[in-house]
């Protein structure tokens, strides 16, 4: 039920834990991470975030680039296999999600019948094999345009944040119903459902609406819509004592 996320010159661990614990009161049954160096390395379980950081603290925590997620799940058990990141079947996309795919079920059958497999009961997993069936089978191989491509068969709510094996320097979020906000740094982004783990960081908030995609690279943010169409960012300050200002 949070989501966060990191990309810039800092270790990108400790901002998404801090992230993660300070999305705690969304109430949540299991959680996970992403993290990107090298490669990628994917950490998630069942209970609390106490968990989490028990189970990664004896393995590699580098990277800085990273998604985060506290889940509350509606599709499928609270398991270690059903706790988000999820990762597409041929491992080129990992996504965190928040919300509800209500076509998940037939999504789930076409998927099957061109030859996709399972690890999970959930709707999110269904959702990251589809963004990737399209991205294998476009002629332009384009992380974003399989991203927005997969949205429009998709019914329902979604916050997300994906990252795409091929390019590694990138976030893509995107939303409609779940709430995101970005916060946007000296070449660095953070990522979350709220503004409360980024205003630690800096007070420069861009909230995403509808419909929105925004593609974050180190230096850059671009947004648009599901559509293709740009959009401006409408960057907000928000005042770190009393919260958003305008
Ligand atoms: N529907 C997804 C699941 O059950 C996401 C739930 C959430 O928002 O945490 O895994």
């Amino acid at each position: 039920c949070g989501i966060v996320g990191y990309i810039g010159d800092k270790n990108a661990y400790p901002i998404l834990i801090n992230g993660l614990k300070m999305l705690e009161y969304r109430g949540y049954d299991s959680s996970g991470i992403a993290l990107l160096g090298d490669e990628q390395r994917v950490y998630k379980c069942q209970g609390k975030i106490a968990n989490l950081e028990e189970l990664v603290s004896d393995k590699d925590t580098s990277g800085k680039i990273g998604i985060g997620h506290t889940r509350w799940a509606t599709h499928g058990e609270p398991t270690d296999q059903n706790a988000h990141p999820h990762t597409s079947m041929n491992g080129h996309f990992t996504l965190v999600h928040n919300g509800i795919i209500e076509n998940y079920s037939r999504l789930r059958d076409d998927l099957i019948e061109l030859g996709y497999t399972f690890q999970s009961q959930t709707d999110t997993e269904v959702l990251v094999n589809l963004i990737e069936y399209v991205y294998l089978n476009s002629e332009e191989k384009s992380a974003e345009i399989a991203v927005r491509a997969a949205l429009k068969k998709v019914v329902g709510a979604y916050g997300i944040v994906i990252v795409c094996n091929e390019e590694p320097n990138k976030l893509i979020a995107a939303r409609k119903g779940s709430p995101l906000v970005i916060g946007i740094g000296n070449d660095e982004y953070f990522l979350a459902s709220d503004a409360t783990p980024i205003v630690g960081y800096t007070n420069q908030v861009l909230y995403l609406n509808d419909h929105d995609v925004a593609i974050i690279e180190r230096g850059s943010l671009t947004l648009k819509n599901i559509n293709n169409d740009p959009l401006v960012a409408k960057i907000k300050q928000v005042d770190l004592s009393i919260g958003e200002l305008q």
